[in-house]
């Protein structure tokens, strides 16, 4: 590039400029053939490329090319492998130059705050820290490419109800440590190019449109330089996006979009200096990515990235229990039960579902190994939670037959996807009665799971081992052989709590919301800092796993730069161990949860080695967001450094003192957040714990632009409420069928204002409102102003383009 970007930026019109802030169809941006600028290609996703070849729709209904489906974020986070994460990266940003792709539209990071999010299997923990190292891995690999890798959703969107249209209502200091944490590793240690802006509000201002994330967090805090582009059909008002940070608005808003923004620009709305700060930021990513894929080559070695991808399968597999009967001889006569085994369980559904190159089952794997399968009974159908006897006897004849039974049960399809939350975490009725009666019949049973999310796990069932592959990838059900058979050794641990029942986990009382706002109450307390602090039992802790061998800890010595230890192989196996770091705050006056991880170290050990591990302690290790000074601060205190195998399995300790900021110590008392005893937050509390005072959420009056489809309940139109009910009743017979429905979903959820954001240009603001003025019972005028404005709408357009053709 012989010009400077100052220099296009200096050629270009108002109109031009406004256009190129949009796209131009689902996945590309706009190029301005006179000046040379090109277009780039947005494609998803988060742990396999999703580039559809025909007609784009972004919900991956239409076929898209062939990629290798890598293990999905919620599986890869259990390997606690920041070099396998990159060299994951590294494969699939390889993928996306090989298909002419300049931005993969992933990792995705947002928090699992509750086991019930539908799309918990698309990020990594409960835990921002391993969550943001593992994303930045990502980053620095698919980047290594040149190509542009886009964390998201950017920020607060844990929940799947009302994606499109929620406000959360957060408190800064749990904004900044929970929800924000990740997101600043992946930008100042992955540096990632882009960021893409979620769907709904952060305290009543939409994520897209927030100054205080988009530009005094994201860009001055932590030098981000790159492009903001909002998720699919996120933009509510350009003008505003622009004016936070924001830079492209995706899919393809039409003419109206672009319009709006000349107009704010010519209104003074927007400054032109500012819409030039976006276009420089715009344009940076775009020239570079474009070069790097024009020189990139064009195919990739899929053997390899299929390796690449059971490698990363092998290493998150977590074994949950285990008597002994693992690992197998491989002599054993086996029966192999459940339908998962047969068409494996290995990645979610939603935009991030790849097509993948190839597909092992567990089936064709065990018998492709020579192993002893005296035959295979599906014990449940995936698309059907009821229980069907016929399936459950043959499955149990079977397993009476044989000396070893492989029993996969997990999560089906309808349980997790993008677009809906689940309503429990029992796994489904016929699941649970085949896992009773084979376990029945024959003891010597193994459970292979599956599923991107955690399950109510009752412990009277008398299985001998669990082994948990989560969702594998296209490689999975091989890697998941390699570790029965022990030519692995399980070595992936939990990025994620498991509690006893749903009720135990901290946000139920709040998840999901089905109001007009999503009030994060828990605050601080999510996953294992609630369980941990507030004392309560859960099934499987953070950062558990069995292995094959067994790990001794010893000789720890730590101030307050780094800590070190001796990790030594004492079984007779090679294997890996996950050795986990937490810090906990002795005597401070800021409440805290009980402890926090603050470091990790996998280390690679043969029988009888020892290894002396250092950890480096980061500016994360003992800091806290104190919402009154408006800075991260230390108290000045003494902290318990814990060198554990888990949260609750405590290696090694030692009190360190660490001198602080001195920030005044916090004057209001808030109990529930002292003792971490947070299901019933009582509004004072969290009045207090917000600042201000909290924002009515429920329903009254008219419906408005951003409410979804789905509130049309609450519409004055007998036609609207009609229309709800029709959609309704597609979603429940599309559940019914046990496949999600994607298009039915993201409908359901979406806001009025989404309708002109997904139609190209052909419904214009104008004409959203005047379908909510229909929806709100002024049927008649609401009408005679859609057919007026739909004229006004499509000579404004035309005249738009006119003049950007005459640039
Ligand atoms: C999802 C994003 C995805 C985009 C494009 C949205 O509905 O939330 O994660 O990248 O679609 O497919």
């Amino acid at each position: 590039m012989s010009k400077t970007i100052d220099s296009y930026i200096a050629d270009m019109t108002l109109e031009e400029k406004a256009a190129l802030l949009q796209g131009w169809t689902t996945w590309t941006t706009r190029d301005v053939e006179r000046l040379g600028i090109p277009a780039i290609f947005l494609s998803d996703g988060p742990h396999g490329l999703r580039k559809q070849a025909g007609a784009g729709d972004h919900l991956g209904l239409n076929e898209s090319v062939k990629a290798t489906c890598f293990p999905t974020a919620a599986t890869m986070a259990n390997s606690w492998s920041e070099a396998l994460g990159e060299e994951l990266g590294r494969a699939l940003g390889a993928e996306a130059a090989a298909n002419d792709v300049h931005v993969v539209l992933g990792p995705g990071l947002n928090m699992k705050r509750s086991p019930l999010c539908g799309r918990n299997f698309e990020y990594f923990s409960e835990d921002p820290y391993l969550a943001g190292k593992m994303a930045a891995a990502y980053v620095r690999g698919i980047q290594a490419n040149g190509v542009a890798a886009c964390p998201k959703h950017f920020a607060v969107n844990s929940q799947e109800t009302r994606r499109m249209a929620m406000d959360s209502v957060i408190d800064e200091r749990t904004l900044r440590e929970i929800y924000l944490t990740g997101f600043e590793i992946a930008v100042t240690e992955g540096g990632a190019r882009t960021i893409m802006s979620s769907y709904n509000m952060v305290n009543g201002i939409y994520a897209n449109e927030n100054r205080h994330l988009l530009t005094e967090i994201l860009r001055d805090e932590w030098g981000f330089d790159g492009f903001v582009v909002t998720d699919w059909g996120a933009d509510n008002d350009h003008a505003a996006g622009v004016s936070a940070g924001s830079n492209l608005v995706m899919p393809a808003p039409g003419p109206d979009c672009a319009i709006g923004l000349v107009k704010a620009v010519k209104d003074g709305k927007v400054q032109e200096s500012e819409l030039d700060r976006r276009i420089r930021e715009l344009l940076g990513v775009v020239f570079s990515t474009h070069e790097a894929v024009a020189n990139a080559p064009k195919a990739f070695d899929e053997e390899e990235h299929h390796r690449i991808a059971q490698r990363c399968a092998e290493e998150s597999i977590v074994l949950l229990e285990n008597d002994g009967i693992l690992p197998l001889s491989g002599k054993e006569r086996i029966a192999v039960i459940g339908d998962f085994a047969d068409l494996p369980r290995y990645q979610g559904a939603g935009s991030s579902l790849v097509n993948p190159t190839k597909l092992d089952s567990l089936l064709s794997c065990a018998k492709r190994e020579g192993l002893e399968v005296c035959g295979f009974a599906r014990g449940y159908s995936r698309t059907s939670p009821q229980l069907d006897n016929a399936l459950i006897n043959e499955a149990v004849e079977l397993a009476k037959a044989v000396e070893v039974v492989l029993l996969c049960v997990g999560l089906d399809e309808i349980a997790e996807s993008e677009g809906h939350d689940r309503r429990m975490m029992m796994l489904p009725e016929g699941q649970r009665a085949l896992i009773d009666a084979v376990t029945k019949g024959n003891p010597n049973t193994i459970l292979v799971l599956s599923g991107g999310a955690p399950f109510v796990m009752p412990e009277r069932y008398g299985y001998r081992a669990v082994i948990h592959g989560y969702l594998g990838g296209q490689a999975g059900a091989q890697a998941m052989l390699e570790a029965l058979l022990g030519k692995i050794n399980p070595s992936g641990k939990l990025n994620e709590t498991w509690p006893v029942r749903l009720e135990d986990n901290p946000s139920y009382p709040y998840f999901p919301s089905r109001e007009r706002t999503a009030e994060y109450r828990e605050g601080l307390y999510i996953g294992y800092r609630y369980y941990d602090t507030a004392n309560v039992r859960v099934r499987y802790p953070f950062g558990y796993g069995l292995s094959y061998t067994s790990f001794a800890y010893s000789d720890l010595q730590a101030d307050d730069e780094r800590v070190s230890f001796t990790l030594t192989n004492t079984g007779e196996l090679a294997g890996a161990e996950v050795a986990q770091l937490y810090i906990s705050c002795r005597g401070g006056s800021v409440f805290r949860p009980r402890k926090e991880l603050k470091g990790f170290r996998k280390v690679f050990l043969n029988p009888g080695e020892s290894k002396t591990v250092t950890i480096e302690l980061d500016d994360k290790a003992f800091r806290y967001f104190d919402p009154t000074t408006n800075h991260w601060e230390v108290e000045t205190a003494d902290y318990e450094v814990c060198v554990a195998a888990s949260v609750s399995d405590i290696r090694l300790t030692a009190l360190i003192h660490v001198i602080g900021t001195d920030a005044p110590k916090p004057l209001v008392s808030m109990p529930s957040y002292e003792s971490g005893k947070i299901t019933a937050v009582p509004d004072e509390e969290f009045e207090a714990l917000l600042g201000r005072p909290i924002p009515d959420g429920s329903w009254d009056g008219e419906l408005g632009v951003n409410d979804a489809l789905c509130q049309m309940s609450y519409a004055k139109s007998g036609f609207a409420r009609l229309v709800y009910r029709i959609l309704t009743r597609m979603k429940d017979k599309a559940d019914a069928k046990g496949i999600p429905d994607l298009n039915i979903l993201f409908i359901y959820n979406m806001p009025f204002r989404a309708i002109g954001k997904m139609t190209r240009g052909m419904v214009s603001e104008s004409m959203v409102d005047d379908i909510v003025c229909m929806v709100n019972g002024r049927f008649g005028q609401g009408l005679a102003r859609l057919i007026r404005d739909f004229f006004r709408n499509r000579k404004a357009g035309k005249v738009f383009v006119k003049k950007l053709s005459n640039s």
